[in-house]
């Protein structure tokens, strides 16, 4: 079959996803809320199979990781005390000729022009906080001021007593958490590569100061490899460290790791060392904080954050590696990985999205041959339970009769394999008494047709589509 994978220009993407179901503008029919998009019948299986592979190699495959969701609505002292307040912002400037409004640092920095007219005419840069402030209750001033959580990290941070308290546990070990993350973003792009709402998977992982570099290291390794094993080509992928401005106020060192999406090579995941920064900051007693921590006195936190040694007696802040990956990010570019357009030997050509089977929305579809036959419709009914309790996640029956047109939506959804059911698995149409009781298996990217028996189908279908391995490397230090 000849291949070739064209130009994955975004358009394409995102109209495959309005056409198919993944991911629809919010508030469309209001003529759209900027950076904020939801996800149809298709984009919903594809976030909760990532979701749950990113829970299950991260949480379950490791020990010592525990679990976490914390509220969204956070306390604004625990974000005056993070740093947020004050140093959550970006530079914007506005466009004087055409009032837009941009984001400075995406400016062209040695020649910045306004993106949609070009004029040079613009105001100087000045930080704009990212956070969505809200208030609680009736009461409408400072003190009710609450704030959407600009990332699921402090939710962790100020539950870690609670926590240690519970699980007893040794460094080191990890606290992972998925959930919704606001920024009030001055430029959402990209489709749903920078939105204002959108879903972060969290590890904070406690470990010795000593030992942070290795974890760092050990970490961003882990990190790729998982991105790879869910279908990425590594040779779309880049590790780049953060440098000089570029950190933030929390961090010793950040490596991201970039994803090459249709607009050029950008970050996808970041893992950064940040120190016992944190901790230390919700602390009400700082004496055990490292020297070289840059944090503000804590005059109302009712916690020590720290782990007392069970030797010394000593209480210690441990260090914290933090892999952070967007949800949105991981979709757009698991998504951007996947489109492909091909023209098969017939000259035909195809669209079809090549998602590893274990995050596909539909695993199976099941397709009778024709629609006024019901025997073949009740067939095809029986083998869509024995699938559907057998495999995890969707198995469909399209009883349209149209097969073709079938085939053309599950290979844009990404469907790894179709079963056909035909007048030959039935034995009073069978053209030969060997077909009887036996279904077509289609290929997504192969396209091969093999025939296989129905009592076997389960077992074949698992064993040929659904094995998802991925082994964590083990833990490095501290074992
Ligand atoms: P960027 O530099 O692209 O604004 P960031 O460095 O501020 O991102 P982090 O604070 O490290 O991002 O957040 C961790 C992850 O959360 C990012 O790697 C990204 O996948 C995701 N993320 C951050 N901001 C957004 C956003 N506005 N829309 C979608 N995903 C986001």
């Amino acid at each position: 079959m000849a291949q070739s994978k064209t130009d994955t220009a975004l358009e394409h993407i995102v109209s495959l996803c309005k056409r198919r179901g993944f991911i629809f503008p919010n508030s469309h029919i209001y003529g759209g809320l900027q950076g904020a998009y939801d996800l149809g019948p298709m984009g919903v299986e594809l976030k909760r199979n990532l979701l749950a592979t990113w829970w299950s190699d991260v949480v379950y495959k490791r020990p010592r990781m525990y679990g976490l969701d914390s509220s969204i609505l956070t306390h604004q002292k625990t974000l005056h005390y993070s740093g947020h307040q004050d140093t959550f912002s970006d530079l914007m400037c506005d466009c004087r000729q055409c009032k837009s409004r941009w984001r400075y640092d995406h400016l062209d920095p040695k020649n910045p022009r306004c993106e949609n007219c070009g004029s040079d005419d613009l105001t100087d840069p000045r930080p704009f906080n990212l956070m969505f402030k809200t208030n609680l209750g009736a009461v409408d001033d400072d003190s009710s001021t609450a704030y959407l959580r600009p990332e699921t990290a402090q939710g962790i941070f100020t539950n870690f007593k609670f926590i240690t308290d519970t699980q007893s546990p040794k460094v080191p070990f990890g606290i992972a958490q998925i959930g919704k993350a606001f920024r009030n973003e001055i430029t959402p792009r990209h489709f749903i590569f920078r939105v204002r709402e959108f879903e972060q998977m969290e590890i904070e992982f406690f470990v010795k100061p000593e030992e942070s570099d290795q974890w760092h290291t050990y970490w961003v390794e882990e990190r790729k490899q998982w991105w790879i094993t869910q279908g990425l080509s590594p040779e779309n992928i880049q590790c780049a460290a953060q440098t000089g401005d570029e950190l933030a106020h929390y961090a010793r060192a950040t490596t991201d790791i970039l994803y090459k999406f249709p607009h050029g090579f950008e970050e996808l995941e970041g893992i950064a060392n940040r120190t016992d920064y944190d901790l230390a900051v919700h602390s009400k007693d700082q004496d055990s904080i490292s020297p070289q921590s840059k944090v503000k006195k804590n005059t109302d936190s009712t916690a020590r954050l720290a782990l007392q040694n069970t030797e010394t007696k000593a209480w210690e802040i441990p260090f914290v590696i933090e892999p952070s990956a967007g949800v949105e990010r991981g979709m757009l570019a698991l998504l951007t990985e996947a489109y492909t357009e091909e023209t098969l030997e017939n000259g035909n050509q195809r669209l079809v999205l090549k998602l590893a089977a274990h995050l596909a929305p539909i695993k199976v579809a099941i397709i009778p041959l024709a629609k006024n036959k019901p025997e073949l419709i009740t067939l095809a009914e029986q083998i869509q339970q024995m699938l559907q309790a057998a495999i995890l996640g969707p198995v469909v029956l399209e009883n349209s009769g149209n097969i073709g047109k079938n085939y053309r939506r599950h290979d844009e959804i990404g469907t790894p394999v179709c079963v056909t059911v035909d007048f030959d698995s039935l034995a009073e149409t069978a053209s030969n008494t060997s077909l009887v009781d036996t279904v077509t298996l289609r290929d997504r990217d192969t396209l091969e047709q093999e025939r296989v028996h129905i009592d076997q189908l389960s077992e074949h279908i698992i064993q040929r589509y659904f094995q998802y391995h991925y082994q964590p490397a083990p833990f490095i230090v501290g074992k």
